[in-house]
């Protein structure tokens, strides 16, 4: 079983500084460190962590061909990326002495995917294999539809979210993974919190009647919401550090448990093992957890 992941590849470009930069000012910074980033990478890393059988779909700037490394050293199968002239995806990350982050985001080569484009893509996808998608490349609605007119399985993360995912074709799509502030925005709703789940359960299933919609909970653990069925994970009680990618990691281990024929509940608990060994990690990608280490931490908690 393969599963493709049509991804951003993005550069960070992390700059420690005092301060964020205020309108005018021009600030020394402490340090700088560039490493990969994109939702698309760190999914595609978590997914061949976990073990999948995975093939990242995705552009970038041949200058930059260095920062695949990571990717190509977690096993994922990067045969099918593309270089182009246009400048890779990046972001421009201030963090200062309290935390605090400020961001800028170009898009880049992520957006340089046309329509016609998308089907020589999944040329040799077979019916029944999966497509994994997020919300940092170009036609996001024409790849759900190329995807599924192929026969494969797709799961969408609308992350990061805007106003145009409640038009994409959700209801095309096997398995939605958003989080709290994700399905509220998508469902138009004001929820208490913690969240009603059982009333989300019923929007649901009148909004997307036949998509899995799995809802991740932070520091309350992951859920599953189907037929209006609800099936929940509590998270494990660990010291945090870091939640930046923690989302990435418990899809990526959720997926590939899924693709795997293991059931929910096998894969809801995968996932929120694997976050919950990332969150206690400072960065992204680089706290990703293997899936040697997944094991040990459960034989640890069983014990
Ligand atoms: P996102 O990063 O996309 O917003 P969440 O914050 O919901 O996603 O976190 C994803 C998963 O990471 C959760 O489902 C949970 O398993 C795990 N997780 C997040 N925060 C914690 C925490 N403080 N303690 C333990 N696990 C956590």
């Amino acid at each position: 079983m393969q599963i493709y992941n049509y991804g951003s590849i993005n550069i960070d470009h992390i700059y420690r500084v005092p301060h964020l930069v205020q309108p005018g000012e021009t600030l020394a910074s402490h340090s700088y460190q560039q490493v990969l980033g994109g939702k698309g990478a760190n999914q595609s890393i978590a997914l061949a962590n976990a073990g999948a059988n995975v093939r990242h779909l995705g552009r970038y700037h041949p200058n930059d061909a260095a920062l695949l490394d990571n990717l190509r050293h977690a096993g994922a199968d990067l045969s099918l990326l593309q270089t182009t002239d246009t400048p890779s995806g990046h972001a421009i990350i201030q963090v200062d002495d309290q935390a605090e982050n400020a961001i800028v985001l170009y898009a880049g080569a992520n957006h340089s995917f046309r329509a016609d484009e998308l089907a020589g893509l999944l040329a040799d996808a077979q019916p029944g294999d999966w497509l994994l998608l997020q919300n940092e490349c170009s036609c996001t609605a024409d790849m759900i539809h190329t995807a599924v007119e192929a026969g494969l399985q797709v799961a969408f993360n609308p992350a990061p979210m805007t106003p145009a995912v409640a038009q994409l074709p959700l209801d095309k799509l096997s398995v939605l993974f958003v989080n709290q502030v994700e399905v509220m925005q998508l469902l138009a709703t004001d929820s208490p919190q913690p969240l009603d789940l059982n009333a989300l359960a019923t929007q649901l299933q009148q909004r997307l009647p036949e998509t899995e919609v799995v809802i991740t909970l932070g520091a309350a653990g992951a859920c599953h919401v189907y037929h209006g069925k609800v099936r929940s994970v509590a998270a494990w009680k660990v010291n945090a550090m870091d939640t930046t990618g923690a989302g990435d990691t418990f899809i990526g281990y959720y997926l590939q448990a899924i693709a795997g024929n293991n059931t929910v509940e096998t894969a809801l608990q995968l996932g929120c093992a694997a976050a919950a060994l990332c969150v206690q990690q400072m960065g992204a990608s680089s706290s990703i957890p293997t899936a040697a280490a997944v094991t040990h931490f459960l034989a640890g908690a069983k014990a």
